[in-house]
């Protein structure tokens, strides 16, 4: 069973690990390519990801980022509903061996953990990072240097986490990365609450879509992340939308992820997160070779405690029973780690 954000978490020494990675040669002669040029680079020759930065920054003059659409002017230091200003915050930069195994590889997922959350679930498992904020301020080029070591120090990909309300900051510092050699895939590890208007900003840049799918409830959505119960409408359109953009997960030939979508569902108790509703819509309106991964390790974190009809851990039959909907469902490309999962519980 993979492990869950919240030990991850528990492994990481605050910044520890940036000023380990910090402390190499930086990072101006990166590690050579694993693959041919990805997206952003293609973008980057054309001169057109420039143009994109500018684009993204001037969204933080009146802050509609996420379909919050708060309009703060975060140029200035106001903040609003994330909390966030325009200046990058950042809790830990490091090979993440926690992930799908096709983020994973041998050499590990490179993950950027980014300070404060549009979203905010009661249940959140990195909610010291997500809800309270920690991290350190730095500037775009120096989030440049760690996506250089990152790839310097042999990760398969940058994988960014909770990175909406960040997007023209990430933008920059790839645009500055790719001039000083970054080339490997880019991971959106999102929520999935995005608006399409700025998902299409990222078109050619991101190489894989990590959206979650929470909820298809709106109410459920609403009780649970503070009031979005416009979420399953708006998830569904940004998927549909990263689909559009990267298609269907593909590997190399070691196995490793370089382009695509993959969907995470994390299962919840007493079927908070709609996951018969889940499996079909994806049946229904993408590819049924779509990766998805059913996750079974939902725990009670944060605030779920006051919440009784998630404060507990899914049983065996809820896992088994989502799994069963999903292969009713035709869905062809379950997460491995999911089958496995499957697998052991069926022999209990
Ligand atoms: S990114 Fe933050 S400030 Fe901007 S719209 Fe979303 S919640 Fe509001």
């Amino acid at each position: 069973m993979k492990k869950s954000r919240r030990d991850f978490i528990k492994q990481t020494v605050l910044w520890g690990s940036w000023l380990l990675l910090a402390g190499r040669k930086t990072a101006t002669g990166a590690r050579p390519p694993e693959s041919a040029l990805p997206a952003y680079g293609i973008l980057h020759e054309k001169g057109d990801l420039a143009e994109r930065v500018d684009a993204a920054y001037a969204l933080f003059e009146s802050c509609t980022l996420c379909p919050r659409q708060c309009g703060a002017d975060r140029l200035s230091g106001e903040t609003a509903f994330c909390r966030a200003t325009a200046k990058l915050k950042v809790y830990s930069a490091q090979p993440h061996f926690g992930e799908e195994m096709s983020l994973v590889g041998r050499r590990g997922s490179g993950t950027v953990f980014f300070s404060n959350c549009n979203l905010r679930c009661v249940f959140c498992q990195n909610w010291p990072i997500a809800h309270k904020g920690q991290g350190k301020e730095i500037d775009d080029g120096t989030l440049a240097d760690m996506m250089l070591e990152l790839q310097k120090i042999g990760c398969h990909n940058i994988n960014l986490v909770t990175p909406t309300h960040v997007m023209p900051n990430i933008l920059n510092a790839v645009k500055l990365a790719c001039k000083k050699g970054l080339r490997i895939p880019l991971v959106y590890n999102t929520s999935g609450y995005e608006r399409v208007e700025i998902l299409r900003l990222l078109d050619g840049v991101i190489d894989i879509y990590l959206p979650d799918m929470k909820y298809m409830s709106p109410e459920k959505a609403a009780i649970y992340s503070a009031g979005v119960s416009d979420y399953p409408e708006i998830a569904k359109a940004a998927i549909l939308e990263m689909h559009r953009q990267v298609g269907l997960h593909r590997t190399d030939r070691r196995g490793v992820a370089q382009r695509g979508l993959m969907i995470r569902h994390l299962v919840m108790p007493n079927g908070v997160a709609g996951t018969g509703q889940f499996v079909r819509w994806v049946a229904a309106n993408l590819p049924l070779s779509t990766y998805v991964n059913i996750m079974p390790q939902y725990h009670v974190a944060y605030k779920a405690f006051e919440y009784p009809e998630i404060w507990r851990r899914i049983t065996v039959k809820e896992y088994l029973e989502a799994m069963s909907w999903a292969e009713k469902s035709g869905l062809s490309n379950l997460d491995p780690d999911s089958v496995r999962m499957r697998d052991l519980y069926r022999r209990q």
